[in-house]
């Protein structure tokens, strides 16, 4: 990549991770974002690096929720009609991939990414002198009964087969692990193979300082349009053209519409979801907690931040700027009280991101196809925080022309994309 200008358009963990990686590799790399780095999805999520996250949520043991879901009244998963509708295509293909050997597919080429990822965190953590907000214990699913544990059977199975460490716990087990939960769980597995971040959004300003220590450019402008000139893009912006003779496109959600406007098709979804900050001490003080749990019936996930107890929640999947609907948030708040001594809220509305999905849960990364100099890195659904990194790698190996050090085939956009 020596002498080649790029420009990295979003400057979430993705387009940061991209941006330091080619850099990394020789090239003149400015990022650009209409807002300062990882204000948006990148800043909102529940700061989980996890191995288990292989598994997407179009797995095979959807198929035997899914007549709950046609209910609609799930507080894991809510759906807008007219959006289902009017994007069917992406509907009936999240499905199929829902199938054994396209799960299959997906979870192998997503352990890869991760795998990838872990050790490249931990290094840009250290070198970026943030390494004091990680914490390397793990995740925690609970179970209010048996009978839900052993409904999680698939699951598990899932992760014995890609040998992710986990543990069994019964509720005086997860009572020793963490002593601020009510004990209401019968039932808990300890995902062993997973680390977690006390504020996901200061981990990538961290990443993008480290960026712009090394020489590197961030400008902050809203990019409108994209234009081929001769040998190179433009990225079109309120404060004039920026022209590389590359451009990595790594607006997570937002990707789609600018893809769409210069004549792409991006069957790409939005999987919604909301957190709120809340206090709620243990003993001694400290948050109640001390990592990340997933209370699987309640749908939430419940994330020991700096800024409080933050609780994500589950789906909606609607379109990317519909109105607000805090209906979900409300349900699981209720159920998290009764988890644990949640204190009072601290945000005055509630924060609301777009879990960006394509049909079979991977994103895409790579060229565009028909347009030389152009690529691509967005879609990455529940895990774009924890795979970042391990992206970065594949995207620049593949600008490069050398072999990436996993299959790149499975994120291929010529997938999806035309
Ligand atoms: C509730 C919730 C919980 C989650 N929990 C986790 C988790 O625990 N672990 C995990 O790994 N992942 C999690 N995720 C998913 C993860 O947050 C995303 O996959 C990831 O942040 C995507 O990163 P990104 O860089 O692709 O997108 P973003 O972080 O959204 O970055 C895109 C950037 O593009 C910029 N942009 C948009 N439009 C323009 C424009 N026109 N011009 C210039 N810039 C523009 C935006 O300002 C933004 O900074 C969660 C998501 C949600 C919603």
């Amino acid at each position: 990549m020596k002498d080649k200008t790029v420009i990295v358009l979003g400057a979430g963990m993705v387009g940061v991770c991209a941006a330091l990686e080619l850099q990394t590799r020789g090239a003149q790399v400015t990022l650009i974002d209409r807002r300062a780095p990882g204000q948006e999805t990148s800043y909102g999520n529940a700061g989980v690096i996890a191995r288990s996250s292989l598994m997407p949520l179009n797995n095979p043991a959807l198929w035997s929720g899914l007549p709950k879901l046609l209910g609609n009244q799930s507080v894991g998963l809510r759906y807008s009609w007219p959006f289902m509708l009017r994007n069917i295509g992406w509907a009936t293909g999240f499905l199929a991939n829902a199938r054994m050997a396209p799960f299959l597919e997906t979870a192998r080429a997503m352990d890869g990414l991760i795998n990838l990822s872990f050790p490249a965190h931990k290094r840009l953590l250290g070198e970026a002198g943030v390494l004091d907000r990680l914490r390397e214990t793990g995740w925690i699913y609970l179970y209010r009964n048996s009978a839900a544990f052993d409904a999680g059977a698939f699951g598990r199975d899932m992760l014995d087969r890609f040998d992710v460490e986990t543990e069994a716990l019964d509720r005086r087990g997860l009572g020793d692990l963490e002593p601020g939960l009510n004990p209401i769980f019968e039932r808990a597995l300890w995902i062993k193979d997973a680390m977690s971040v006390n504020a996901p959004g200061r981990v990538v300003e961290a990443y993008a300082k480290l960026f712009t220590d090394r020489g590197g450019r961030i400008v902050q402008a809203s990019v409108a349009s994209l234009t081929r000139l001769d040998d190179r893009w433009l990225a079109n912006t309120e404060k004039g053209p920026f022209d590389g003779d590359r451009v990595v496109v790594a607006m997570g959600p937002w990707s789609r519409s600018l893809l769409e406007r210069a004549g792409m098709r991006v069957p790409m979804a939005y999987e919604r979801g909301y957190h709120m900050h809340f206090g709620g001490a243990g003993d001694g003080g400290n948050l109640a907690l001390t990592r990340p749990v997933y209370d699987v019936s309640g749908g939430y996930v419940l994330s020991p931040m700096e800024d409080g107890l933050r609780m994500t929640t589950g789906v909606e999947l609607t379109d990317c700027d519909a109105p607000p609907n805090h209906a979900q948030l409300d349900l699981a708040e209720a159920s998290a009280r009764e988890a644990i001594n949640l204190g009072e809220r601290r945000d005055n509305t509630p924060w609301m991101g777009r879990r960006p999905t394509f049909p079979d849960s991977r994103p895409v990364i790579g060229a565009a196809p028909g347009r030389p100099g152009l690529y691509l890195a967005f879609g990455h659904q529940h895990v774009g925080f924890n795979t970042g990194p391990g992206t970065a790698r594949v995207l620049a190996d593949l600008m490069e022309g050398t072999s990436p050090e996993i299959p790149a085939d499975p994120f291929a956009p010529s997938r999806f994309i035309r």
